[in-house]
């Protein structure tokens, strides 16, 4: 559904994104994470054919952006940072009109519009003024109109930034729901938010897509897997010397005392030979190991542990 090769943009002399590549598959749910400035803007931008590339290709549905922007906006669904809208209308006349925008007639607008109204749940609001409506509901009907067309491929720039919590789980409800029809990419600088609503994650720093694939893909990042806890009871003295010693373990940090064990952060170089050696010693000298196993990293910690390496 959507296919981007080496996108570069350059704003003057800003690199603004650096030979980003990825595909998004039919209802497939694609979040765009990083940080402020990374480039998440301007990849929505080119994807939306806002703008045009420096060098690069992206096709949606296979209507490449730059020499057929026309089909590719037909099958696109929008909702940039700040919603397009026009505060003086009504909801009902404003979603109306974007519908006719995007050539929908009689019968069918109907049905669009009451389609929409059900999916982003506007139908208590259908006939406020946009002005007068919370941040919550005025993202509501920037959603509702980037689906009026039916779209296959929604674009979200930052789709809950600025609402509250509760707000913020409708929205993410809303997404989720959508993705059953239809593929959608969306940014966030949050990763709470990424890796709740997203089956893929795109990792962005500095115009560059740094690390891609599932949270528990990116939890398995080799640099982390060969950290692991052990905790074992007898003297604490004992097992660090012990611990320390072996020539597979780089890192030894002493966590906690809990029920006689003492347990132990290590970080190895293989945790194979690790862990045979430590189940060596344990028989030799009778100990008794209560936890020995590796540690699966938080996001925090993936995501601190790209940045850093990106650096
Ligand atoms: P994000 O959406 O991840 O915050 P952006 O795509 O908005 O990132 O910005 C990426 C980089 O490009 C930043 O360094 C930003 O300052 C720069 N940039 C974005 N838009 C423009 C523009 N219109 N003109 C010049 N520089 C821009």
């Amino acid at each position: 559904m959507i296919e981007a090769k080496n996108l570069t943009m350059y704003y003057g002399p800003t690199l603004a994104l650096d030979r980003v590549s990825f595909n998004a598959q039919e209802k497939e749910i694609v979040g765009l994470l990083g940080p402020n400035g990374a480039g998440k803007s301007t990849l929505m931008r080119i994807l939306t054919t806002f703008i045009y590339p420096t060098k690069g290709t992206a096709k949606i549905c296979g209507y490449d952006v730059t020499t057929d922007p026309l089909s590719a906006r037909k099958v696109i669904g929008y909702l940039p940072e700040n919603p397009p809208l026009y505060e003086d209308m009504r909801v009902d006349e404003f979603i109306d009109f974007v519908g006719r925008s995007r050539g929908l007639k009689s019968q069918l607008l109907k049905q669009r519009k009451e389609w929409v109204v059900e999916a982003t749940k506007i139908s208590g609001i259908w006939k406020h003024v946009i002005s007068e409506l919370s941040l919550g509901f005025k993202q509501r009907v920037g959603l509702a109109q980037a689906l009026i067309h039916d779209p296959k491929v929604v674009i979200l720039d930052e789709p809950t930034s600025g609402l509250d919590p509760i707000q913020i789980i409708g929205i993410r409800k809303l997404i989720k729901d959508l993705a059953r029809e239809k593929t959608i990419i969306f940014s966030t600088h949050i990763l709470q938010e990424a890796s709740a609503i997203s089956d893929r994650l795109l990792i962005i720093d500095r115009g560059r897509i740094i690390a891609h694939g599932t949270t528990s893909e990116l939890r398995r990042d080799k640099e982390g897997s060969n950290s692991f806890i052990v905790a074992i009871q007898a003297p604490k003295n004992e097992v660090e010397a012990v611990l320390r010693g072996l020539s597979s373990v780089k890192n030894v940090n002493f966590l906690e005392e809990v029920s006689g064990c003492q347990r132990f952060l290590c970080t190895a170089i293989d945790y194979g030979d690790a862990a045979r050696s430590i189940n060596g010693i344990i028989k030799e000298r009778g100990w008794f190991v209560r936890e020995l196993a590796l540690r699966e990293l938080s996001l925090e910690e993936v995501f601190l542990g790209l940045f850093k390496k990106a650096e």
